[in-house]
């Protein structure tokens, strides 16, 4: 299928395909419509780095939300930002102003450098559009001038060029700045820009034969980004649960709740698809018993990041049970930001991330690099067996956590830092604006039900 950005013709090739597997493998499968809010993709991205004896053309990848520029090209200063922190703007001062600015990135190791970049990059945003730069230049975090997407923070709200440099193409316009050159950079970005249009996910359904009302999602989103053919991000992750829902089939288990398989679209853009799924089935949420999330790579699932709810490790224990030599699991009881099970979250079902060994995923996220060959085939297989047996756990206990109430999900995301998290992720202004989340008072209440 290659790269499958969402708006893209891949991206729909992937869609008919998901719902042909699910097919054949006789699972019940339909795609449902959702609205993304703006189409974003790059058709291409050169950059010059010009100076007196200097001229040379860095690699770019035009950052999702970036803005395009006119043809031949947007040239500006470029200025040396450091590392974007708040002394370093005041070190540029009133000539941050109409220039580019090149921002210096750590090189990314592993999964906590990649939650720190895109918390540090919204800040570095925040002080470089207030000080009406031109545009932002990353100094690419990843060795080898390997490219990648990293979403404007500000998603759709963006109305600059903004763009990754390959590492060693950045670092030497760096030494050149810091050696007291003094340079220009034209960007030139061709990109395909539109309004809010259609797009879709592919549920696959094994029907509950006692609680069939009762609804347990088992998600994986099927976009990816497009440098790379997306095979840790997500690809990986999707083909586990087609495969989940296959062997079920095959092996004619019938789970006592419905069990949807939910390929969501839109999730690098900011998760649209499971947003456009809790908006079209609210009614149903409160008969969602648990909705999960598998976003983070091939590694070994080592256990499931709860939400910040501690009656939930307890179920995902007892649920893991029939797999668990191939533990040990430990379960996270903290709420994250990033991926499908956010609006479920915010709606106050339960919800679970699985937590994945980093392996590949971090150096090769959203990257060229990302390939099948990254994935271990072994270990993929292991993963199936425990999403395959934290479904099924789910679909037959007989335990139910209620949903939260709009005051429940508020308290949670005031006593962790769900709401810091939000941020990073250009997600908390829908939520406080009540675009996303539940609706309810804000006073701490009883359970209506
Ligand atoms: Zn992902």
């Amino acid at each position: 299928m290659g790269g499958r950005a969402t708006g893209a013709p891949a991206n729909l090739r992937a869609v008919d395909w998901a719902l042909a597997r699910f097919k054949e493998a006789g699972v019940e499968a339909r795609k449902e419509a959702f609205q993304m809010p703006g189409l974003w993709l790059e058709r291409s991205a050169s950059a010059s780095v010009r100076g007196l004896g200097v001229d040379f053309a860095p690699r770019i990848a035009a950052m999702p939300f970036s803005t395009a520029t006119p043809k031949g090209g947007l040239t500006a200063p470029l200025l040396d930002a450091g590392k974007g922190s708040e002394k370093d703007f005041q070190a540029l001062g009133e000539k941050a102003k109409g220039a580019f600015l090149l921002v210096d990135q750590a090189e990314l190791k592993d999964v906590d450098g990649l939650f720190r970049e895109y918390a540090e990059s919204a800040e570095v945003e925040q002080r470089a559009f207030a000080a009406g730069v031109a545009g932002v230049v990353y100094v690419g975090s990843r060795p080898n001038n390997l490219l990648y997407r990293h979403n404007v923070s500000v998603g759709l709200r963006n109305t600059r060029p903004m763009v990754v440099m390959e590492r060693d193409g950045a670092l030497r316009a760096q030494r050149l700045l810091r050696a007291g050159k003094t340079l220009t950079l034209t960007a030139e970005l061709d990109l395909q820009i539109g309004p809010a249009y259609e797009s879709y996910n592919v549920i696959g359904e094994i029907r509950g034969s006692t609680r069939p009302d009762e609804v347990v999602v088992v998600g994986a989103h099927l976009d990816s980004w497009d440098l790379g053919t997306g095979a840790l991000d997500n690809g990986a992750n999707v083909v586990a649960l087609i495969d989940v829902a296959r062997q079920m089939k095959r092996l004619g288990l019938k789970p006592a709740r419905t069990l949807r398989f939910a390929l969501w679209n839109g999730e690098e853009q900011g998760m649209y698809g499971s947003a456009g799924y809790v908006k079209a089935h609210e009614a149903e949420l409160d008969k969602h018993v648990m909705a999960t999330s598998f976003d983070i790579g091939c590694g070994r699932i080592n256990g499931f990041f709860t939400g910040g709810r501690p009656e939930l490790p307890p179920l995902v224990d007892q649920a893991l049970e029939p797999v668990k030599g191939l533990g040990p699991f430990t379960q996270v009881d903290a709420p994250i930001v990033g991926t499908d099970n956010f609006d479920f979250m915010m709606h106050g079902v339960p919800n679970l991330v699985a937590n994945q060994e980093p392996a590949l995923y971090g150096p090769n996220y959203h990257a060229r690099s990302d390939e099948l060959d990254k994935c271990d085939p072994q270990q993929l297989r292991l993963n199936t067996a425990i999403a395959g047996a934290l479904a099924y756990g789910f679909a037959q206990m007989d335990a139910k956590l209620p949903r939260q109430s709009r005051a429940q999900v508020e308290a949670l995301v005031h006593s962790t830092d769900l709401g810091q998290q939000m941020k990073s992720f250009n997600m908390y202004e829908d939520w406080a604006t009540g675009k996303r989340g539940r609706k309810g008072g804000t006073t701490a209440g009883p359970e209506t039900r």
